[in-house]
Formats: C-alpha cells, sequence, structure tokens
C-alpha cells in the first residue's frame, strides 16, 4: 500500500491534519511513537473519571470558526476555569481580580485596589518592563507579586523571574471587576466524555500505527508514503545538530483517593516557593463528576533532557534564534511539512494548533 500522506504523530494537529486529507481524497498512514493516540490532549478513564493524563486541558477559544469547527467532534459542557492559588494557609481567587485584591488587602472598590497597587510599585519607575518581574510588578504590585507569582513562576520555569520574558506573565487577565473565569474569551468548555473521542473521530477509518517512532524507522517509513507530516520535535528531527533546543517538563503524581471531593475545585495552584509541586488538578471537577471516589495529580516541574517529554517550549532569545535556524532547514525541505507544537516549538493552546493545521491544509490539499 502506498499513502499520499504519511503523518507523524496522533496528536490533536496530525489528526486534524489526516481527517481533512481524507474528506479530500487523500490517504494517509498515521504513526504514533505513544502507545494511545490523542497526543498530550489524551484522557484516560480511571473509575469512570477522565484523567488529563499529560495535564490539565480547558479549551477555550474567541474564533466562532473553530469551535464550531471542534463542536462537530464532541459536546462541551460549561465549564469555566476558575483555579484556586494557594499561599501558605492563604487561599486566593484567580485570575488577578477583585477577588483576589479584596482577600489580599481587605478592601472592596477597584479605585482602592488601584491606589494600593500604584503605591507599592511608585518607587520603581517602570515605563517599560523588561522581564517577568518587572511586568508583574507593574500590573499587580509587590503584594500580589510576592504571593502569587514569584515562587509560582520560578518553580514552573526553573529560572528567576529577572530572567524570563514579560509576555508569560501577560496571557493571564486581570480585573478589577469580581469576576474568577481564568479565561477572557468567548467560548468555553470540557469535551463531554473527554477529549481522546475527538481525536478517535477524527482519525476514523485513518491506519494508526501505535508504538512506532518514525525516526527509528525513516528509512522503510518514508517509502511508504508521498509527503510527510511531521509533528515531532523539529531538532530531533534533525539529530540535534545545530544544538538542543530547551524545554520544561513535567511530572505528574497521580492518585486515586477513597474521598468523593479532594479539594472542591479542579485546580489548585501551590503559590510558595517551598512546596515542591506547582499544583494539584483534581480531575472529575472538570465534569461536575458525582463519583464516589476521585483522582488527583500533583505536577513537578523540571527541565527537561533528552528522553523525558517536552512540554513547554523556553521561547527566550537564545532558543528562538536556535530555532529559527532548524526553521531554514525544515523550509528547504520538500516533501516534510513540519506542524503542531513540537515540530514549530511554539506554546501552542488547542485553538491555535487546529487553526494552523487547517491554515496548512488549505495551502497544502488544493
Ligand atoms: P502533541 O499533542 O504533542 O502531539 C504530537 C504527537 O507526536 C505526540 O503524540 C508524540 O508522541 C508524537 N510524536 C512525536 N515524535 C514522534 C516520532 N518521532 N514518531 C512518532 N510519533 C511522534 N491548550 C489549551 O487550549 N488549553 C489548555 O488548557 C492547555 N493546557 C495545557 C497544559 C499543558 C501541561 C501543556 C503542555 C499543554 C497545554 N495545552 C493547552 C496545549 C495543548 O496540549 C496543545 O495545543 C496540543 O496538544 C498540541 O497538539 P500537537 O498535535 O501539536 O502536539
Ligand atoms: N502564574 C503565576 N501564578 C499562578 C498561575 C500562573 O505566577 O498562580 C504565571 C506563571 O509564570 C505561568 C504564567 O503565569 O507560567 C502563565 O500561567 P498559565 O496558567 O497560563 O500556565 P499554564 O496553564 O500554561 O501552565
Amino acid at each position: 500500500m502506498h499513502y499520499d500522506y504519511l503523518v507523524v504523530g496522533a496528536g490533536l494537529y496530525g489528526a486534524v491534519f489526516a481527517h481533512e486529507a481524507k474528506q479530500r481524497g487523500k490517504s494517509c498512514l498515521v504513526v504514533e511513537k505513544r502507545d494511545h493516540i490523542a497526543g498530550n490532549i489524551y484522557c484516560k478513564n480511571i473509575e469512570n473519571i477522565n484523567v488529563h493524563v499529560y495535564g490539565a486541558h480547558i479549551f477555550h477559544t474567541s474564533d466562532k470558526f473553530i469551535w464550531d469547527y471542534i463542536n462537530k467532534f464532541a459536546e462541551f459542557n460549561n465549564y469555566i476555569n476558575s483555579p484556586i492559588a494557594k499561599y501558605k494557609n492563604e487561599l486566593y481567587n484567580l485570575p488577578f481580580n477583585m477577588n483576589t485584591f479584596s482577600k489580599m488587602w481587605g478592601i472592596s472598590t477597584p479605585q482602592e485596589a488601584k491606589e494600593i497597587i500604584a503605591s507599592q510599585i511608585a518607587d520603581l519607575n517602570i515605563t517599560e518592563p523588561e522581564n517577568l518581574e518587572e511586568q508583574a510588578l507593574s500590573l499587580v504590585g509587590r503584594d500580589v507579586y510576592e504571593k502569587l507569582i514569584k515562587g509560582y513562576t520560578e518553580k514552573q520555569w526553573g529560572r528567576d523571574c529577572r530572567e524570563l520574558p514579560a509576555f508569560i506573565i501577560k496571557r493571564l487577565p486581570l480585573r478589577f471587576i469580581y469576576d474568577n473565569n481564568y479565561f477572557n474569551d468567548r467560548y468555553q468548555g470540557i469535551p463531554v466524555g473527554g477529549y481522546t473521542r475527538i481525536v478517535e473521530k477524527l482519525l476514523d477509518g485513518i491506519e494508526v500505527r501505535l508504538n512506532t517512532d518514525y525516526l527509528l524507522n525513516k528509512e522503510e517509513l518514508d517509502s511508504l508514503a508521498d509527503k510527510v507530516v511531521y509533528t515531532g520535535m523539529i531538532d530531533r528531527y534533525y539529530d540535534y545538530r545545530l544544538g538542543v533546543l530547551e524545554y520544561r517538563s513535567v511530572r505528574f503524581e497521580t492518585e486515586l483517593i477513597e474521598t468523593d471531593n479532594f479539594q472542591g475545585n479542579a485546580v489548585v495552584n501551590y503559590t510558595e516557593r517551598e512546596v515542591p509541586y506547582t499544583r494539584i488538578i483534581e480531575h472529575k471537577h472538570f465534569e461536575f463528576g458525582k463519583q464516589p471516589v476521585t483522582v488527583i495529580s500533583r505536577e513537578y516541574s523540571s527541565e527537561w533532557k533528552k528522553g523525558d517529554e517536552p512540554y513547554y517550549p523556553v521561547n527566550n532569545e537564545k532558543n528562538d534564534a536556535l530555532y529559527q535556524k532548524y526553521k531554514e532547514l525544515a523550509d528547504r525541505e520538500e516533501r516534510v511539512i513540519f506542524g503542531g507544537r513540537l515540530g514549530s516549538y511554539k506554546y501552542y493552546d488547542m485553538d491555535k494548533v487546529i487553526k494552523a493545521a487547517l491554515e496548512m491544509c488549505g495551502r497544502e490539499l488544493q
């Protein structure tokens, strides 16, 4: 059998591409090195709870076209992400909003909150924030920075807040209203029954080979198709010949607990430096679960090394420059298309991955 496309990786990007290619009469073979499909959005059913095995995933977008597209493959519930931050024995609402400020300072009006923030940064004279610390201080003042940002960020990234780019913190909403919705997007939810089913539907009728690492069987697999869509790590594709792109990895300690409700919320962030994990996810709350037991995952962040799962690209100047060099090589490939979060070395939310895959289909599948 000869295929039009060999798709490397059965994550969201690869699955959307394969689905669209099939719709247009093209044949695809999908290869996946893990023993399951769905990439990092894979959910495993434990005691009837959909456990987000590679980290909590909340679908959110403002793009109606993408929302309508994903709704063809799943029904979404009305979950709104509203994490809690725990600093020592103090609990705060996230993202940073009037609930956070009133708990922090015992105040009640936006005016009071703004005055306190202004007074805490008056002597710093930050005009153009040059790093994450300056950005955070200028947005929320010293108390919120010290209690809710500094420790968490340094655990998450393994780097001092002054060495991290400002944009990381800017993706969190900051509001002077009482609103704990973590996202500003118009559409949000969790697919009823978990994410794996979405990918199952996308890949319906398409041949998938699991436990198959493309790079270990490259010659043989290349001979099976005209073109390759590669969604693995771009530097690994080139055997790291120009250098290694840095990632943060995450270790999940998952536990089944004989209680129906462990922490009362899907996401609790532990923002102090001394607690070794960054957050605890209680999976059932994503789907308002009523099971008699619960499953929680503690997340421990670490520097990625070869053999670990790559999670967050470290998009600083050094890595972005190295990625550009790999991209130049990739752009010269005639029969290989690089895509997805690993192929593009980008922190991509799911909606952006779908959009990128559909745009590529538009160019490729004329
Ligand atoms: P992946 O899901 O990584 O799929 C790539 C696949 O390729 C993997 O299955 C991999 O095993 C396979 N592969 C790699 N190399 C090879 C090879 N050589 N041979 C064969 N197979 C290979 N997005 C949101 O919108 N909301 C969220 O709440 C959210 N939370 C997140 C939390 C965490 C901890 C992380 C890390 C990401 C989160 N994301 C979230 C982003 C989301 O996970 C991605 O947008 C999406 O999963 C990317 O899909 P992908 O297909 O590009 O990559
Ligand atoms: N962040 C923080 N305290 C928190 C939550 C987030 O300081 O309680 C910072 C941290 O630097 C993190 C960034 O905000 O990397 C973005 O947070 P987000 O929740 O988007 O991270 P993700 O869900 O991608 O891990």
